[in-house]
């Protein structure tokens, strides 16, 4: 195994019962790298990440972390990583200082190295001023940024993130990606990421796709949306039929939803203004512009024929 990579894994499965949550998953993420994983609920993120942490036993296949592998020795695979939850780890009723000591012990710290770090990550965090405050007290940004502070406390090697902005609003959102990219920057940790806002995910150097526990090969974000499209033409129309009719044979299969059309178009001479005249008083409004992220995963998720794959 090449000595630069942070992960990897070789017909990693999880099996419960006859069901697959995650299937022959081969992986290899180098070091440094700021990784993706994205899929619809129940594709086989979290089973992923559980497995690569020890946290549950795969079935079959192996892995390796900073290349031991991983069920040689658990206990020290669980110091080399560090994960951020979409369930918080902390308890609510005790301060900053209380949760994060109680963590530092967890990972054997002295006192004065865990002083230390949590001074660090505090500042980082913004939060230097508020370390005898209660969670109970703190903002969810702020709580979210404790949990991070939390799973980065021993500087782990690879840091796994499982939907880790969900609930919070973008300002926050957007202070937590800061605080992520600077501890990356600053202690070139590996980050493992799965999220439900695909924005976040653009920063990633590469995204793959999971779905039924099959991992499908992605590539950088910039890649998959150049592949995707040239652009997208959204539509709303009562009459979608009619303009599916109109379009279909131009565009391909538009994906739908309610009153809602998308179609992606390749093509990069296409006459939208007249288009629009033509379609006239049939569309309510109609809108053309760049692909994105989002636009890559509705298209490989709610496609026209892979309709229903969203659990
Ligand atoms: P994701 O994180 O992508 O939403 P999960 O990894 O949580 O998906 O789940 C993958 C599949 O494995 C789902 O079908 C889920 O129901 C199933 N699964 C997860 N954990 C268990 C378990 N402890 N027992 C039985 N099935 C499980």
């Amino acid at each position: 195994m090449p000595s630069n990579l942070a992960i990897r894994t070789q017909g990693l499965t999880k099996q419960y019962g006859q069901a697959f949550a995650v299937e022959q998953l081969d992986l290899e993420i180098e070091a440094g790298q700021f990784y993706g994983l994205l899929g619809p609920n129940g594709a086989g993120k979290s089973t992923t990440i559980h497995m690569l942490t020890t946290m549950t036993s795969a079935t079959l296949g192996d892995a390796w972390i900073a290349g031991k592998k991983i069920t040689d020795d658990p206990v020290a695979i669980r110091r080399t990583v560090g994960l951020v939850f979409q369930d918080s780890a902390l308890d609510r009723t005790m301060s900053i200082d209380e949760n994060l000591q109680f963590a530092a012990a967890l990972y054997n710290l002295s006192p004065e190295q865990a002083n230390a770090r949590i001074d660090e990550l505090l500042t980082v965090f913004g939060l230097q001023d508020q370390r005898n405050k209660k969670l109970v007290t703190l903002s969810g940004g702020q709580r979210r940024a404790i949990d991070i502070a939390r799973g980065v406390l021993h500087k782990p090697k690879v840091l796994f993130l499982d939907e880790p902005t969900i609930g919070l609003d973008l300002p926050n959102r957007r202070s937590i990606w800061r605080f992520v990219e600077k501890l990356r920057r600053d202690e070139g940790m590996t980050i493992f990421l799965t999220t439900h806002y695909l924005e976040e995910a653009v920063a990633c150097d590469h995204v793959d796709f999971i779905q039924n526990g099959r991992l499908e090969q992605g590539g950088t974000p910039a890649d998959l949306i150049k592949q995707l499209a040239e652009t997208i033409l959204e539509i709303d129309t009562d009459k979608s039929e009619n303009i599916v009719n109109q379009l279909a044979s131009l565009f391909g299969d538009p994906i739908r939803e309610d009153q809602h059309l998308s179609f992606k178009i390749i093509a990069n001479d296409v006459d939208f203004s007249a288009l629009q005249k033509t379609l006239g008083d049939q569309i309510s409004s109609m809108q053309w512009r760049r692909p994105n992220l989002n636009d890559v995963y509705l298209w490989r998720f709610c496609a026209p024929d892979t309709m229903g794959s969203e659990k």
